[in-house]
């Protein structure tokens, strides 16, 4: 679906990510884990288009993504970043916006637009705090605002970076959920990065591991030699504490 070939990336002039290849499958949630500073969210922005690659290509389906006109873009890739601007707009306002790469300047919304932009309320469960202005919120409200912003502009291929900073456990576990949902009943592609080592084993079908703006390895979730690189990367003993049915509990340790 998303394939890097040969990418590289310098910021300010001095070479950081150099020939990089990686391809995201369709359909696959891949989580990328790696120390401060690995490079996940230069990735992130590479991907979204936001940071031009300085040698090497970006291929979406097949075409090169600097080539394709932006409302296009915006229909096929959606992006949470780590720290965005919040909008001056109200939360229904704000997920509304979401709708744009669907609207031309003279038409009014939509009732398709208007029916998404509910069910992305409804499901990132902003309802009760819809009236209120983004910038009077907490920053666990805002980052599910976020999200619902990603819902309302429904692509096939959702980027999130740290989707989970600012949530509380309970609320991460819920919006890693509601990922998988999305994933698994509406066959969303999710590229994420996240910091906790349990969502990223317990979420994700592959991951993507980092270091000093290389890929140290590209394994699935469940794969043992992951685990040993993890350790190796971040310097920690990892340890799966407990198996149940359907997730595993990883303990680090220094
Ligand atoms: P991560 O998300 O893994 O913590 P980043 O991708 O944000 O890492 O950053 C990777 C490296 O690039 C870091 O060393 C960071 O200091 C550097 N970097 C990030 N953004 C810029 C920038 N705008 N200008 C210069 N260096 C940057
Ligand atoms: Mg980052």
């Amino acid at each position: 679906m998303i394939r890097f070939e040969h990418v590289a990336y310098s910021y300010d002039k001095i070479p950081f990510i150099e020939d990089m290849n990686i391809s995201f499958e369709k359909g696959r949630i891949t989580a990328i884990i790696g120390p401060n500073g690995s490079g996940k969210s230069t990735v992130i922005k590479l991907l979204a288009r936001l940071l031009k690659p300085s040698r090497g290509r970006i291929i979406l389906k097949g075409q090169d993504i600097s080539s394709i006109r932006r409302k296009l873009f915006a229909r096929e890739i959606s992006v949470l970043l780590q720290s965005s601007h919040i909008p001056d707009m109200t939360v229904e306002q704000a997920v509304r916006s979401g709708r744009y790469p669907y609207q031309s300047f003279l038409e009014p919304a939509s009732h398709e637009d208007q029916l998404i932009t509910e069910q992305a309320i409804a499901m990132a469960d902003c309802n009760w705090f819809r009236e209120k202005p983004m910038c009077q919120l907490s920053g666990g409200e805002r980052q599910r605002v976020f999200l619902a912003m990603i819902l309302a502009q429904d692509t096939p291929v959702i980027l999130l970076d740290e989707p989970t900073a600012y949530l509380d456990i309970n609320v991460s576990y819920d919006m890693m959920e509601l990922i998988r949902e999305l994933n698994e009943k509406m066959g969303k592609t999710v590229v994420m990065v996240l910091h906790d080592m349990n969502l990223a084993l317990n979420y994700a079908d592959q991951v993507i591991l980092m270091d000093q703006g290389r890929i140290v390895s590209f394994n699935s979730a469940a794969d043992q030699g992951l685990h040993e690189r993890i350790g190796e990367t971040f310097g920690v003993k990892i340890q799966s504490v407990s198996q149940e049915e359907e997730s595993q509990f990883y303990y680090l340790k220094r």
